[in-house]
Parts: C-alpha cells; sequence; structure tokens
C-alpha cells in the first residue's frame, strides 16, 4: 500500500487543520464576547460609533451575555440574607401561632440555620461551610461537639410535648434535636447523627452512642470509623449521609417515620433550611395530592428557598427570634438546656480502655462534671480548632493521620 501522495490532504493533516481551525475559532468567540461585555457596561452615550457598531453586528452575543448577567443577578438575590422588619416579623408569627394552634399534624423541618446560634457553621449562609469552601476558604471552628441546643430546639422539644408538633425531620447531623430531650419516635435524623455509630454486621443493627464526633476518619463512601463492634467484632461505621449518597439506616434516619408525618401533615413548618436537598425527596412534600390538598407550608429562613413561591408563608427572621415570638403568642415558656437532663449522657456507650485512643475529639462532659474516658491532651485540643472534614463536609480532604499514632484498628 503506498502512503497519501500529497501531504496537504492526508487524514491526519486535515484533521490537525481541522482543529486549529476550531481553536481559532473559539480564541475569535472569547473576544467578541470580551469586546461585547466591555461595551455593554459603558452607559450607551459613552459608547463609540465602532462599539455600537460592533454591538449591532454581535447580537447573538449581545443576548448571551444579557442572559447570562441576569443568571448572576438572580443568583445573587437569592443568596442575600434578607430580615423582615420587627412589626412585619410579629405580624406574620401571629399568622404562624394560629396555623399551630388549628393544624391537627403540624411536622417541622430543619436544617443547618437553627443550629448556627449554637456556634455550628451553616451549610449556604453567607459564612457557611459550603460558602468558604467555594471561596477556596479552609474551614475553622470552635469544635463541633461543645454545641448545645438552641432556644429554638428547646422549643420544639416543649412544642412536642405539647403535641403542638408531631415529628421532626431534620438534615442537621449536630445530634442537637436528640440532646434537646426530643423522644426518637418523633424524630428523623435523615443525614445521621455525628454522635452514633452502629455495627451493620449485628443483627439488628447495634447503635453506639458516643460522646464525641464519631465522624473525624470518615468521609464520603468511607464510613469506618476505626472501632470495632464490641458484640462481634466487625468494624462500626458512622450514620452520616453524605451528598450523593443514600441513606438507607433504620436509625437514627427513621426514613418510615419521616414519611409517615409527611402523608399524615397539614401543616409543615420548615425552619433554617435551605431545601435545597430536602426538596428532593419527594415523599416529604405529597406532590402525589392535588395542590389544594398538599399540606400548608411555612417557611422561617434568611435566604431564598426553591419551595417559597408554594409557601403559605416566608418569614425572613433568624429561627430562635421567631421561635421566641412564637411561643410567646402560644404562651408557651421556652425551657433552658440543662446538662443534667441530656440524654444523651445516659444513651452513650462508654469507650472500652483499649479505644481510649482511638479520637481526638473533644469530649461532652457529663452533668456530674467528670469527663468519661477522653483521648484529649492539650497538643491535640489546639488542634481541634481547626476542623478538617467530618459529617458537614462533602467528603472533602479528611484528617491527616497523626505521625507516631497508630490509629485503633
Ligand atoms: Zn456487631
Amino acid at each position: 500500500m503506498e502512503e497519501e501522495p500529497d501531504d496537504d490532504t492526508s487524514p491526519r493533516t486535515k484533521r490537525k487543520a481541522l482543529e486549529k481551525a476550531k481553536i481559532l475559532q473559539r480564541e475569535r468567540d472569547r473576544t467578541i464576547f470580551r469586546l461585547v461585555g466591555r461595551v455593554l457596561k459603558k452607559p450607551e452615550a459613552e459608547r463609540s460609533k465602532e462599539e455600537a457598531a460592533a454591538l449591532l453586528q454581535h447580537r447573538e452575543t449581545v443576548d448571551e451575555v444579557c442572559k447570562r448577567q441576569i443568571r448572576r443577578t438572580v443568583l445573587k438575590r437569592k443568596q442575600e440574607e434578607v430580615f423582615d422588619d420587627a412589626d412585619e416579623l410579629k405580624e406574620k408569627v401571629k399568622h404562624l401561632a394560629e396555623a399551630f394552634r388549628e393544624a391537627k399534624h403540624l411536622v417541622v423541618y430543619t436544617g443547618a440555620g437553627i443550629s448556627t446560634a449554637a456556634s455550628i457553621p451553616d451549610y449556604r449562609g453567607p459564612n457557611g461551610v459550603w460558602t468558604q469552601l467555594q471561596k477556596g476558604r479552609t474551614v475553622s471552628s470552635s469544635d463541633l461537639s461543645k454545641a448545645e441546643p438552641t432556644l429554638t430546639h428547646m422549643a420544639i422539644r416543649t412544642l412536642q410535648k405539647e403535641k403542638l408538633v408531631k415529628h421532626v425531620v431534620s438534615q442537621n447531623c449536630d445530634g442537637l434535636h436528640l440532646r434537646s430531650g426530643l423522644p426518637r419516635h418523633a424524630l428523623s435524623e435523615l443525614h445521621g447523627n455525628m454522635f452514633i455509630e452502629v455495627c451493620t454486621t449485628c443483627s439488628p443493627v447495634r447503635e453506639f452512642v458516643r460522646l464525641f464526633d464519631v465522624t473525624e476518619r470518615t468521609s464520603l463512601h468511607r464510613h469506618a470509623t476505626g472501632r470495632r463492634c464490641s458484640h462481634c467484632g466487625a468494624e462500626l461505621r458512622d450514620t452520616i449521609v453524605h451528598f450523593g449518597e443514600r441513606g438507607t439506616l433504620e436509625q437514627p434516619l427513621n426514613w418510615k417515620g419521616a414519611a409517615e408525618a409527611a402523608d399524615e401533615a397539614d401543616v409543615i413548618l420548615c425552619l433554617g433550611s435551605s431545601l435545597k436537598v430536602l426538596k428532593k425527596y419527594a415523599c416529604l412534600w405529597s406532590m402525589n395530592r392535588p395542590a389544594n390538598k398538599r399540606p400548608k407550608l411555612y417557611i422561617v429562613n434568611l435566604q431564598w428557598t426553591p419551595k417559597d413561591d408554594l409557601a403559605a408563608l416566608k418569614i425572613h427572621g433568624r429561627c430562635d427570634d421567631v421561635i421566641s415570638l412564637l411561643m410567646e403568642e402560644l404562651k408557651l415558656q421556652i425551657p433552658d438546656y440543662e446538662r443534667a437532663q441530656d440524654p444523651i449522657f445516659s444513651l452513650a456507650t462508654p469507650l472500652r480502655p483499649e479505644e481510649v485512643n482511638s479520637h481526638t475529639r473533644e469530649v461532652l462532659v457529663s452533668p456530674e462534671g467528670q469527663e468519661d474516658v477522653s483521648a484529649e491532651t492539650s497538643e491535640q485540643l489546639e488542634e481541634a480548632t481547626s476542623v478538617q472534614g467530618g459529617w458537614f463536609g462533602r467528603g472533602y480532604s479528611k484528617g491527616r493521620r497523626r505521625k507516631g499514632k497508630k490509629l485503633y484498628n
């Protein structure tokens, strides 16, 4: 077989020429795009004749640039935090209180916004974990397990006791609902609980509640906590459901409870959630019912949510502020959080002596003021201030293995 006689028309040369032409075209497009963008930024009166002509010549690009500008503006608006003024807030809360009194089956959905007062960072707020990570900043925070149930957590616990709230569905992993004393049958922690590790080899699944964040070594698709089941010896795993994962654990996720509550709900109150994730869980929104038979939706959030248009009422306020006003309206007291009443201390399984060094996270101090078996030294405490991954991440870079320190397993 002879080679192609003319190099200029060989398939390889043709392909190369084509690729080159494409690259050049892209470069031209980009230049036009930049030019149009620059001209559009100028007030019309200040544009030169050539610039005005360029806009006329590249109408499609002008349209595209305008569309992008609009998208940017909308996005920015959605991220802004909006506050209702005091009178408006009061008026809205009156409506909310009425909904509470009239509801037969009120369900509460909570997100990170209810825990920010407990110094747990939220995800998408201006200082949220996501926002920070997206800007390429490192996330640093005081130790997350130092957080205590907020006024909102304590109020929700009271509302459940008073039978005004039937069920709480939370996407928070901070365990604060449980620690407020909310009974587990009335709680679904859809994305897990940072204090709970489980043995899925045991049947039924065996739960170990701990007094520290068990997730320091776990991440997306990597759930082993480094400890082992005291009954069967299998590896324990955390209960956290990361983005892109499907949570199948019965507890603490309690999907069954969440779905049943949503089925019966006539009012749903969303507190401090962007709803960007929750909206994807179809069973929470009774979308199979005709629109007028769906639960009435009340949303408390500073930022835009994708359910705003469907809401009976959107309240722009901090959860603690709104809930204080609500409890006043309902003439209910909000109890202070008391460590001595925190159920986590009676639920917790102490670490076995050989497990004491299996973690470096701060341990919750029991009400008696005695620290449970703790792995801390002052050096570790210092390091704990920079949070390395864990339950709130998307499985981004995880805790470094410390030199000279063997992991437990
Ligand atoms: Zn086991």
